[in-house]
């Protein structure tokens, strides 16, 4: 016999306990459960409601009652831009999705947050495997090669502008490799993240280039030729009135979010004199 159905069944009977304790879960909080930004709750009747946490309280919002509906209500910001990291701090709001059992609502969660379920299972039962960024970038090949490149100090600072609560509600579970541990806030919400995902993977390249270039393109003041494009175009954009960040993973985008978070941790303290950097 093939070893794939096998895992297969194992798979599904691991899907199927994460279904039961996480609906056990959410039975046995009268006020709900957050989940990522979505609060879930039991009503009287049995069904289950879903919302964004920040609606917890309101009155008309959209009311959708099939699970798969969630896909869709995941899939843009409030803005229209396409998400697509669903751990975000950005789903939008407006919306309810009342659903009638526990397979349900697994559907539903797993449009909303893909695999959290079961990883937040087997993070409980202390079973969740975990992958570290060494691990994950010797992987890689094609144009993410390089990231095995990347310096211990250069995952950190991409973790912190990366994987903070800020910007992503997943608990970072992973470390840069065994012996050395990411320094930084891990996060505080339900939903693990075992091992770098592909964005956080494509602002680690991004991260490289910039390493790069620190090596051979400083100018006379110590700043790189991205350093100083990020800089005008930083200026450009408050002289005209308005910061409006790039799309969440276009890191090559000098106004992406998450590449000034980075150059927070390592512009900051090359512009200001020590001391001046709140961290
Ligand atoms: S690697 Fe970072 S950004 Fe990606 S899901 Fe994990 S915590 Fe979030």
């Amino acid at each position: 016999m093939s070893k794939e159905p096998v895992e297969h069944n194992v798979n599904e009977s691991v899907a199927t306990v994460a279904r039961e304790m996480f609906a056990a879960w959410v039975d046995e909080a009268a006020a709900g459960r957050v989940f990522g930004q979505v609060l879930i709750r039991r009503l009287a009747g049995g069904d289950y409601s879903l919302r964004h946490r920040d609606d917890a309280g309101a009155v008309d919002l959209d009311l959708h009652e099939e699970p798969r509906e969630a896909r869709e209500i995941a899939k843009l910001t409030e803005k229209g831009e396409y998400r697509p990291l669903k751990s975000s701090s950005n789903l939008r709001r407006g919306w309810e999705l009342r659903v009638k059992s526990a397979r349900d609502l697994a559907v539903a969660v797993n449009y909303l947050y893909p695999a959290a379920q079961v990883h937040w299972h087997l993070y409980r039962e202390g079973k969740l495997d975990v992958t570290s960024y060494r691990e994950n970038a010797a992987r890689q090949s094609g144009i993410y090669k390089r990231i095995q490149r990347l310096s211990d100090e250069g995952v950190q600072n991409a973790a912190r502008a990366c994987c903070e609560d800020t910007v992503c509600l997943k608990k970072t579970l992973w470390d840069v490799d065994e012996e050395t541990p990411l320094a930084m806030d891990r996060g505080n919400g339900e939903i693990p993240c075992p091992e770098p995902c592909s964005v956080f993977v494509s602002l680690a390249r991004r991260v490289r280039l910039f390493e790069r270039e620190d090596k051979r393109d400083l100018d006379e003041i110590g700043l790189s030729p991205s350093e100083k494009e990020d800089l005008a175009a930083l200026v450009e954009a408050a002289s005209a009135g308005s910061v409006e960040y790039a799309r969440e993973a276009e890191f090559e985008e000098p106004l992406n979010e998450r590449r000034l978070r980075y150059r927070r941790l390592t512009l900051l303290p090359k512009l200001r004199p020590a001391g001046r950097h709140e961290d």
